[in-house]
């Protein structure tokens, strides 16, 4: 039986990259040797990471934009640190739009002075704060640009002269963003690139020279981006599976064409969430996230209904985060409009039976 995988993260990876990943495993590209045991200074996989580091800026239009692409170890979990140890030199702005967030701000206060410039926190975190002023001389302004857990999303991003450094671990390559408004972005590869075990960073050069402490190699951005992304052993395996589902973006059309497909998925189900009042979303309409949709059914016996349903229809992923309750559709960019369709027929379904 087919299934529709709508987890979290790490979440769906394009069928076509699940099997080239796993043929490189065995023999990359004819080689007889496997992508895991070859050499990470061997020209067969210096040409992948150079690949992977100039598609990924490609795909975000920055190239040649004096930006570097780097693939880290250690998850965004890192970079909340990373960030503030190499830039946090007196206060940092940032927006506290849920879980993420809250702990890229633990993370920075080890560092500096951290600023909150907005939270929305008094509504557990349903919403994207707006309105709030950004004082200026802060070192930078730190935003998570889709909130996974909540199932909100930034759709116009704040003016600051601060360097802007966004998290977008769980919708980097869903749409067309100006990016070159970003001094740096990163993202864990496990919600739309990749498996976990690399992080993606775009990070503008001129950032770099606005660095005041000394920092050690393997957490400064200086040692990689002049290692070219190999200063010690990369993650060959994720870098590798990443840079197939570039190539797979790449043919899709790009961001733009994929973007789309992103747009249809969501509106499908938003449009069945607001239509059927067994549902509830969780996220306030103009902020809901076209990534993950969070949603609770109303009545309480059809709970156990709406779960069997799924079940036999092959859904994963499905039940919400502990902090939200209820449920999250992910419809990252290798779910297919077939698989939102199956959940919206459950869905409804479930209207005529309630
Ligand atoms: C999943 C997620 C993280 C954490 O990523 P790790 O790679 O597990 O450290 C951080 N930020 C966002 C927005 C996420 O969705």
């Amino acid at each position: 039986m087919k299934k529709h995988n709508f987890s979290a993260g790490p979440c769906i990876l394009p069928k076509s990259v699940l099997l080239q990943a796993a043929e490189a495993v065995q023999d990359l590209d004819g080689s007889g040797l496997s992508l895991i045991e070859i050499s990470h200074r061997s020209p067969a996989f210096v040409s992948i990471m150079e690949e992977a580091r100039s598609l990924a800026l490609e795909m975000l239009g920055l190239e040649g934009k004096g930006y570097q692409a780097l693939f880290l170890q250690g998850g965004a979990s890192t970079q909340f640190l990373m960030v503030a140890y190499n830039f946090l030199n007196t206060r940092g702005g940032y927006v506290n739009t849920g879980t993420w967030s809250s702990k890229a701000m633990k993370e920075a206060g080890f560092f500096g002075e951290v600023l909150e410039l907005a939270s929305s926190k008094d509504k557990n975190f349903a919403y994207i704060p707006k309105g709030y002023t950004i004082p200026e001389g802060l070192d930078y302004v730190h935003l998570t640009s889709n909130n996974t857990i909540f199932g909100t999303q930034f759709k116009e991003f704040p003016k600051t002269n601060s360097p802007l450094i966004c998290d977008m671990s769980s919708d980097i390559f869903s749409r067309e963003l100006a990016f070159s408004q970003f001094d740096l972005i990163y993202a864990g590869a496990q919600k739309n690139m990749g498996p976990a075990g690399a992080t993606l960073v775009v990070v503008k050069e001129e950032l770099l020279d606005k660095m005041a402490r000394e920092v050690p190699s393997m957490l400064n951005y200086k040692t990689h981006v002049s290692k070219d992304s190999m200063f010690n052993t990369p993650p060959v395996f994720p870098v590798y599976t990443s840079l197939l589902t570039l190539r797979w973006l790449k043919e899709q059309g790009g961001i733009a064409a994929i973007e789309e497909v992103n747009e249809r998925k969501a509106n499908l189900f938003y449009s069945e969430l607001d239509l059927n009042p067994v549902f509830t979303g969780f996220a306030e309409k103009e902020d809901r996230s076209v990534m993950n949709a969070t949603f609770d059914i109303t009545v309480d016996e059809l709970k156990p209904v709406f779960e069997k349903a799924c079940e036999s229809a092959g859904i994963n992923g499905i039940k919400g985060h502990r902090s939200v309750g209820g449920y999250r559709a992910s419809m990252y960019n290798a779910l297919g409009m077939d698989s939102v369709g199956v959940l919206v027929d459950i869905m409804s379904e479930l209207e005529r039976k309630g």
